[in-house]
């Protein structure tokens, strides 16, 4: 569940593109069209909504090559393309605006997003913090329409038309581990020393970066070191957006902010081990990593969805009749 296009890869590409690759089934649910956002490329700078206003139609384009950099098939916007619009960093006068989707009601939101859970019966989503993140509008309130739209889906008695009751069994928000990210900005301030090996000549704040923790809240470490190039692809995509010169970036604001591969969770709702770091984010979850659900038999009721596995795909991870199988909602929004 994510607010804007460029946000899943920025966020969760490599996370994305790994469980792509294993077979699970990863959907994405992208709230607005990023209609607000500034340009980089000087001749694209026409499509900003103070001069053609087209900037929400180029970033669905934008989003769809990013989506074939990470593998991911099954994208989608919130209430459909165009149904919720960029609110534009807090305090503007967009955020108020009919259709920003700052001001949308909560529970029509959430009941958008509660459809698409009922089909595809996920048992991870991934979102945001309160705070979204770093305080943006539409970031906060994906938040909120994510946590509502979990509350909600297990709740045969709310809008039976949408689909058959489903929990979720694991959320998790996106982190980023402070020890890790100061470490990558020392990284990055011995680099940009050097003349001429990279186009920035500034450096974000680690407080520019979206969801920032002490170590110790983050429960959750996916190594996407085998998909980083994807990442950096996809996030090279999203060229309205991003300058990418790996294992760096910068936004808009032109100040330059590490590339990192591995992606950092707090999971929020549902079980894990005590003690060290998840290093999967379906890790626990009954009968997907046992080698017992047994795909083989339908013992375990997959015909019927009664598993909630019906709608995935499976991954075999060993080539054994022990199948592993998993199904994500990234958007990360999941
Ligand atoms: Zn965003």
């Amino acid at each position: 569940m994510h607010a804007h296009p460029d946000d899943e890869s920025i966020n969760n590409g490599a996370t994305m593109a790994k469980y792509a690759a294993e077979g699970a089934r990863v959907t994405l649910v992208t709230c607005t069209l990023g209609e607000e956002g500034e340009v980089i490329p000087p001749h694209l700078g026409h499509l900003a909504p103070d001069r053609d206003d087209a900037l929400g139609p180029h970033r669905v384009g934008e989003l769809a090559e990013a989506m074939k950099e990470l593998g991911v098939t099954d994208h989608r916007f919130l209430g459909g393309p165009g149904r919720y619009r960029d609110s534009g960093m807090m305090g503007v006068e967009q955020n108020e605006r009919p259709g920003a989707f700052w001001s949308a009601d909560l529970d029509e939101a959430a009941a958008h997003l509660v459809a698409v859970i009922r089909e595809v019966r996920p048992q991870v989503l991934v979102t945001y913090d309160p705070g979204g993140g770093y305080g943006h509008p539409d970031h906060i309130q994906a938040h909120r329409v994510a946590m509502r739209a979990a509350d909600l889906t297990p709740d045969p008695e709310f809008r039976p038309d949408l689909g058959r009751p489903w929990e979720i069994a694991k959320v998790y928000w996106n982190r980023m581990p402070r020890g890790v990210i100061v470490e990558g900005f020392a990284r990055l301030r011995r680099d940009l020393a050097e003349p001429g090996r990279l186009p920035f000549t500034q450096v974000a704040a680690v407080t520019d970066v979206p969801g920032v923790v002490d170590d110790y809240i983050v429960t959750t470490e996916i190594d996407g070191t085998d998909f980083a190039a994807a990442k950096a692809a996809a996030m090279r995509a999203h060229a309205t957006q991003i300058a990418v010169a790996e294992p760096y970036f910068a936004l808009s604001n032109q100040l330059a902010q590490p590339l990192l591969a591995t992606e950092y969770y707090e999971l929020v709702r549902g079980r894990r081990e005590e003690g060290s770091r998840e290093s999967d984010l379906f890790e626990g979850i009954p009968g997907l990593s046992d080698g017992a659900t047994g795909l083989s038999d339908g013992a375990t009721g997959l015909s019927d969805g009664a598993t909630g596995l019906s709608e995935g795909t499976t991954s075999a991870s060993d080539g054994t009749p022990g199948t592993s199988f998993e199904v994500a909602q990234n958007g990360t929004g999941l």
